[in-house]
């Protein structure tokens, strides 16, 4: 259905019908001037040729630092989306089940089946706060189970685990002996403190995924990282030398450029986000809908009692507005997810829509 909203989204412009795109997660906000002229700079002194499949060293040293890792745990991945696909595809391919807690990034579930590999769907709920039940979670671990994905912050709730869920999953996993890939693409630009999964974790046992994407507005660019143990990390790039070999050497300069910046570059873009998501929580809040607050950027994932939201999605296209529907991310058929990623004139005037839609 994601798919599909895009789709009529793209032939409705081509009719030439104005469309307010909240369907996607891909930032309206141009990548910083640094970034571009640092890429340039890399191409024009000759950074265009094959390279190490691990990635550049300034890089993988300088993210070592960033995150209190060796740079032998760091692997340089062509957007953190290759990143989750190829170690799932390492840890899935010969079977075995992953769970996933719900609502949840569609691609965790897509890879994972089109590994073989059976997923187990932990259904989370708004009202309980989006919180992971550890009873529940430890009943559907078994034998075959590999991994457990977690989202923190969560693509399309903009939640953040609290501390005391984490170190509880945390705990159970270690307890059982299941890996956790823990996706951060979020975290950096988080509204509130998140605790990331290699605070944990000295012996890195458990996985980082994560990216340049959505920090630095660098989605089409696709540059994102893996942190995890050495043999995994080599594992990685033995999957790198015969697939994509390597991360283009001038974006990754460009990627080091950005995190030379990060301080201002990521608190500019965190503010405009959190501006975005008042504005979007007081007009929802106004017309009914029920929510928990974003603790991140980009979405909110509101709920109304009764909605059909693959029905209302495609109603409120019509109306010049694309969102995507709740049941793009598990069984979540009164919610749909708002992107809040296009300019706080355009967002403001989506919301006003949505809330005529519902009025
Ligand atoms: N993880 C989540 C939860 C996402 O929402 C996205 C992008 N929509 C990604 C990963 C992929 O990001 P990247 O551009 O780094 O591949």
């Amino acid at each position: 259905m994601l798919y599909e909203i895009n789709e009529k989204a793209i032939r409705l412009e081509s009719e030439g019908k104005k469309i307010i795109r909240l369907n996607l997660g891909d930032p309206d906000l141009a990548t910083p001037d640094e970034i571009i002229e640092a890429a340039y700079a890399s191409m024009k002194a000759g950074k265009t040729k094959y390279s190490s499949s691990y990635g550049e060293n300034k890089l993988r040293q300088k993210l070592a630092e960033l995150h209190g890792v060796k740079a032998e745990n760091v692997v340089i991945t062509p957007g953190s989306k290759w990143g989750v696909f190829a170690t799932m595809y390492l840890m899935m391919k010969g079977g075995g089940n992953v769970i996933i807690p719900t609502p949840y990034w569609t691609a965790y579930d897509l890879i994972a089946k089109s590994l073989g590999a059976e997923t187990k769907l932990l259904r989370t709920e708004m009202e309980d706060g989006w919180k992971v039940d550890l009873d529940k979670l430890e009943r559907l671990i078994d034998k075959n189970t590999r991994m457990i994905i977690l989202n923190n912050p969560n693509n399309p709730t903009s939640k953040v685990i609290d501390v005391q869920t984490l170190d509880g999953i945390v705990e159970l996993a270690n307890r059982k002996g299941v890996t956790i890939l823990s996706d951060e693409v979020y975290g950096t630009i988080s509204f509130v403190k998140t605790k990331s999964i290699l605070e944990y974790d000295g012996e890195q046992t458990h996985i980082l995924t994560t990216g340049f994407s959505k920090t630095f507005s660098m989605t089409g660019w696709r540059i994102g990282y893996i942190i995890a143990n050495k043999q995994l990390v080599d594992k990685i790039t033995k999957l790198n030398q015969i697939t994509i070999n390597n991360v283009p050497v001038f974006i990754q300069d460009a990627a080091l450029k950005a995190l030379e910046l990060q301080k201002e570059l990521a608190k500019k873009i965190k503010e405009e986000y959190e501006q975005r998501a008042k504005l979007a929580s007081t007009t929802l809040t106004k017309a009914g809908f029920s929510f928990t607050k974003p603790e991140a950027p980009f979405y909110v994932f509101p709920k109304m009692s009764g909605l059909d939201s693959e029905k209302f999605t495609l109603e409120l296209l019509d109306k010049g507005v694309a969102v995507a529907p709740g049941t793009s991310f598990g069984d979540y058929r009164e919610h749909f997810r708002i992107s809040l990623t296009a300019p706080r004139a355009e967002i403001k005037t989506a919301l006003d829509k949505i809330s005529e839609a519902v009025g």
